[in-house]
């Protein structure tokens, strides 16, 4: 789709989102100005690749759109016009392999971010993106919504563009670049913003300082956890989670922490039930229990029988209370059934991700409606996923998104 015009767009935030938007507009022959806080782009999307990239996933589409909460329909339009599929021929395009694990996510062939993020910068600067690197944006200079301020090493600088591409990130991790600062800015223009919360986040509970002093930093493994949704439905996963020194993180939980987060919020608290023997059924483990123990201790008994030991055993201690720990028929109901108190959320800058940002009726398809000419894509944007590949998928798309949509807009002028 080339343009006739020579436009010039200024794409700021140069993670997954505002690189994918830049590529769009620049291979439709716009001049991209791509404007970046920190020293070099990508850096969340690098972090991202340390413990091994989960860039996608390779389930049914049904099934991946409903990641997205209450957020699917809204999202469903970025991923039917880039959906996995594309997105893993669109790396393969890179020159980089991808595979899918056992889970259904899909992977790098060698786990890691920086190759793709190598071969794709060179191909942006190839394309004739152009990049400015240590340019903080402030906000507009003038009653102009594409006269940007940036402050930059050298001094403050003014930059006119027809239109502008706002990739700005969430609110964690922000020593990566993602600090949430362009909050007020948008608020201050007309833009509704939810509130920046923390997801895929851990949460604390408060443990005893004997218990988190011997089992911080332990891995509980494989157990399930219950709790009710808002609506009051009976949700069961199983997974890994690990004890930290303040409450649990990880894979498990995080799958929960959108709707715990806003349980927390809306009740003070929430209350989770572990499954410390997702594989044995109550029957069973309270039969084995009931076995005469003769001299043994509880925490013996309890490791010759069920095979319970370790952080598994420290946490029946923990939330059980010395009287019921001695009952092995009270034992036996906490094992299937522990409850977990969780208080609140960890901050959000050790979130994976943030909820909140710019709201979707705040927008017209990525146009911000208080804005003409300037669009919104990635995290910055209201919507939320778990971990599995669901949030740079969504980033991809909805960059690929922004940038098309920007240039139809240009070429409608
Ligand atoms: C530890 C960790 C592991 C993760 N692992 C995965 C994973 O395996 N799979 C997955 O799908 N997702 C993962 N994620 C999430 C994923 O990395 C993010 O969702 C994604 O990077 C968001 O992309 P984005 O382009 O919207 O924003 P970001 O990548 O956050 O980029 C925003 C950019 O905007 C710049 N910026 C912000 N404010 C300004 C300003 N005022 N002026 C100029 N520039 C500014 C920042 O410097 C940054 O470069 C992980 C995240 C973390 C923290």
């Amino acid at each position: 789709m080339p343009t006739s015009a020579p436009f010039r767009v200024a794409v700021i935030g140069g993670g997954p989102a505002g690189l994918m938007a830049a590529e769009v507009l620049a291979g439709a022959g716009v001049q991209v100005d791509l404007y970046d806080a920190m020293a070099s782009v990508g850096r969340k999307f690098l972090l991202a690749g340390k413990g091994g990239m989960n860039i996608t996933h390779a389930e049914p589409m049904a099934d991946f759109v409903q990641r997205y909460g209450q957020r699917s329909a809204q999202v469903q339009p970025w991923l039917d016009a880039f959906d996995p599929v594309a997105l893993r021929a669109w790396i393969h395009g890179l020159g980089v392999d991808t595979f899918v694990g056992t889970s259904g996510r899909v992977f790098p062939a060698d786990m890691k971010a920086a190759p793709l993020l190598r071969a794709w910068l060179t191909r942006l600067r190839g394309a004739g993106v152009r990049f400015h690197m240590r340019h903080r944006w402030t906000g507009w200079t003038g009653r102009e919504s594409a006269t940007l301020g940036f402050a930059t090493p050298d001094g403050d600088v003014d930059v006119a563009a027809d239109a502008v591409i706002l990739a700005l990130g969430g609110a964690s991790w922000a020593r990566l670049g993602s600090d949430g600062a362009w909050v007020p800015l948008l608020a201050g223009r007309g833009v509704t913003v939810a509130p920046l919360l923390p997801s895929n986040c851990g949460f604390d509970t408060g443990w005893s300082a004997h218990f988190s002093s011997r089992f911080a930093g332990a891995p509980l493994t494989t157990v399930a956890i219950t709790w009710h949704d808002a609506q009051g439905v009976l949700v069961k996963r199983q997974g890994q989670c690990i004890v930290t020194q303040t409450g649990i993180e990880g894979s498990l939980i995080y799958a929960l922490s959108g709707p715990v987060r806003d349980q927390i919020a809306a009740h003070g608290s929430a209350t989770v039930w572990l499954d410390l023997l997702p594989d044995f059924d109550a029957a069973r483990i309270e039969a084995e229990l009931m076995r005469g123990r003769g001299s043994r201790s509880m925490a013996g008994h309890l490791q010759s029988r069920l095979g319970i030991k370790g952080v598994k055993a420290g946490l029946l201690r923990e939330c059980l209370g010395a009287a019921a720990y001695a009952d092995p028929a009270q034992l036996a109901v906490a094992i299937k059934r522990m409850p977990v108190h969780l208080k609140r959320t960890r901050p959000i800058d050790e979130a994976i991700s943030s909820a909140g940002g710019v709201r979707f009726d705040a927008m017209e398809g990525s146009m911000l409606s208080a804005l003409p000419g300037t669009f919104a894509c990635g995290e910055m944007v209201d919507w939320e996923a778990p971990t599995g590949g669901y949030l740079l998928t969504a980033c991809f798309a909805s960059g690929r998104a922004a940038g098309l949509q920007a240039l139809a807009w240009l070429q409608a002028r």
